[in-house]
Formats: C-alpha cells, structure tokens, sequence
C-alpha cells in the first residue's frame, strides 16, 4: 500500500518507521529538515512537498501540531493546494493529530464530499509507544472507514477503539489530556514534596506508584531526573510531549467545557499551570517539566 504520511517529528517519525517496517510504501513529508533526516535514516524515503507525498497515495496518515496546520494541509491555505484537490480517488484520511473536533468534522466532511473515507485517530502512548508501536487509537469515523484503517493502526498501535462518528475521538482524546495533565501536575507535587523533606525519589516513586496514588505519569513518565530510564526527564525534558502541545489539548477541553457547559476546575487550573509554565521560557520542553515550577531552583 502506498501511504503518505504528513509531519514526522516527535510521534509521527516512529509510527511512519514502524509502517514502512511492516512492508508498506512511505512517502514521509515534514517542514523540519531535522525530521526528514531522521525518519531517512531508517529507510523512509521524503518526499519535497506533502502534495508530491499524496499524489499516488492510498492512505494518508497526518500528525500535526493542530487544528489549524491539518485544515491547512488538507483544505489549502493562501493559494497553496490543499490534499483534498490531489489525492487519487477514494483515498483514505487517517488524522492522527490531537485538534478541535470541530476542525476535524470540518475536514472529514469535505474530504466525504470529495468521495475520500476520513477518520480522526488521535494517539494515547507518548513517543516511547510510538516507537514501540503499542499507541492506542480513539476513532472518530465510519465503521467502514474505520475497517479500511484497522490494519495500519495494528502497525502502529496496541489498543483501537470506536469512540462514534467524526469528531467523536477528538473528544476522547481531549478528555484523556485534560485528566493527564492534572495527574503530571498531581505527581510532580507530590514527588516535590516528598524530595523537600529529604526522601529518595525512587523509592517514593514506587511506594506511591504501588499505592493509592499510582498513576500513569508513575508508572511510565516520572518527572524527577534519573527516577526511570528513557523518559523526557532523563535526557533534560526532550523528544517528548511538549508543554505547548499540553497546553494546546487543555485549551481544547475548556473550549469543549464551556460548549456543553460543564464545570471542569482542575482543567482550568491546569491550563494557567501549563500557560505559566510556557511564559517562562519552557513551552518547547516536554511538559513533565512542570515540576520545576513546584521545585526550588
Ligand atoms: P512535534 O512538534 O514533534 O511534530 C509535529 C511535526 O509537524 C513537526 O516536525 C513539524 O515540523 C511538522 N509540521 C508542522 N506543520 C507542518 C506542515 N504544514 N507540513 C508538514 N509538517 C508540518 O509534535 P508531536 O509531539 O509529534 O505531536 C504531534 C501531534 O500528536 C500533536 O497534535 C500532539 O498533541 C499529538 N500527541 C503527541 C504526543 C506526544 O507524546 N508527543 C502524544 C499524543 C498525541
């Protein structure tokens, strides 16, 4: 199958690797040279514009920063061409990007319009399930739709589930973040209170990872230096999830709040949290940086 996949960096990257790998064709396309040349590293080949990516393309796979660049890639924008006026008949959209569902139903029923199949597929794993290709998948779409992707998001993920029509995995998904970062903004609280009154992190990362307070940033994304292997906090808050990106899905869950009129105060907090956070200076590091806001300096 010929697939191209839109914006390979801290997640894409993988999960294209881990298509081209399970013998499928890729032609990758990203406007960050550094991204292009790690995903020809391992064997993807790049393409010089996403339209030259998508021109005989199958399947189209997306994972962008946000609602505005996949309107973008997809609609047009100032007299670019959008993918919608290129692909080859009845290709199929797979969205991966976390954006406005909203937007996402705004692209998937032009792209339905056009005869193309859509879904939206944001991702839950971080970059390490990303490499591992273990994400999970919240599905937005068709079920049709979602059966012509199922056999991609097996190479790329461990968990699919149908979340209901377009739109409806975006909103999954914004709900998953808005709990995470109140659980990371919870662990770094707690994991700075127990190193001010002297404790060694290890060991109050695993009493609380096997108590009541276990959690996921516990169990796989510490925030404290040299508590895990391989996580952001270990190689200076990098090649993770950024802050900006967190700040970005809680913006979204309190857009969606005030929509429906839901009362979601810890998201609130969060969000001025996280916007603080980027004002100082670190909106690029991944956002378990958090905790140094809550730590001496
Ligand atoms: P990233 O910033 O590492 O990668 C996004 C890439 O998109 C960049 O390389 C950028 O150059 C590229 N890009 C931007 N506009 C483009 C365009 N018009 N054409 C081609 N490439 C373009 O971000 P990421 O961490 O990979 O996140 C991507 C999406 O996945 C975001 O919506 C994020 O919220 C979501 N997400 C991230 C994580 C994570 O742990 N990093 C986890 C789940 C979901």
């Amino acid at each position: 199958m010929n697939i191209a996949f839109i914006g390979i960096g801290n997640m894409g990257g993988p999960m294209a690797i881990n298509l081209q790998k399970a013998g499928h064709e890729v032609q990758a396309f990203d406007l960050s040279a550094a991204a292009c040349a790690t995903v020809r590293e391992a064997g993807v080949a790049v393409a010089s514009s996403a339209v030259e990516a998508a021109s005989k393309a199958d399947v189209v796979v997306s994972m962008l920063p946000a609602s505005a660049h996949v309107e973008a890639l997809y609609l047009g924008k100032d007299g670019q061409v959008g993918l919608l006026d290129i692909l080859p008949a009845g290709a199929l959209i797979i969205d991966c990007s976390t954006i406005a569902a909203a937007s996402a139903q705004k692209v998937g029923a032009a792209a339905q319009a056009k005869g193309y199949d859509f879904i939206d597929a944001p991702v839950s794993g971080g970059t390490a399930g990303a490499a591992a290709g273990t994400l999970t998948f919240m599905v937005g779409g068709s079920e049709q739709a979602l059966g012509r992707a199922r056999p991609l998001l097996e190479k790329m993920g461990a968990n699919i589930f149908h979340a209901g029509d377009i739109g409806a995995g975006q909103t999954a998904k914004i709900c998953n973040n808005m709990l995470l970062g109140i659980l990371m903004i919870g662990t770094s609280e707690a994991m700075a209170l127990g190193l001010a009154n002297g404790l060694d992190p290890k060991a109050l990362a695993e009493i609380m990872r096997r108590s009541s307070g276990g959690n996921w940033a516990l169990e796989k994304y510490n925030p404290v230096p040299g508590v895990m292997d391989g996580t952001p906090a270990g190689r200076g808050y990098t090649g993770g999830f950024g802050t900006d990106l967190m700040l970005k899905d809680l913006g979204l869950a309190l857009e969606n709040a005030m929509q429906v009129r839901a009362s979601t105060p810890l998201g609130a907090m969060a969000r001025s949290l996280y916007a603080a956070h980027s004002l100082s200076g670190k909106g690029g590091m991944d956002f378990s940086s958090i905790i140094q806001m809550l730590q001496k300096a």
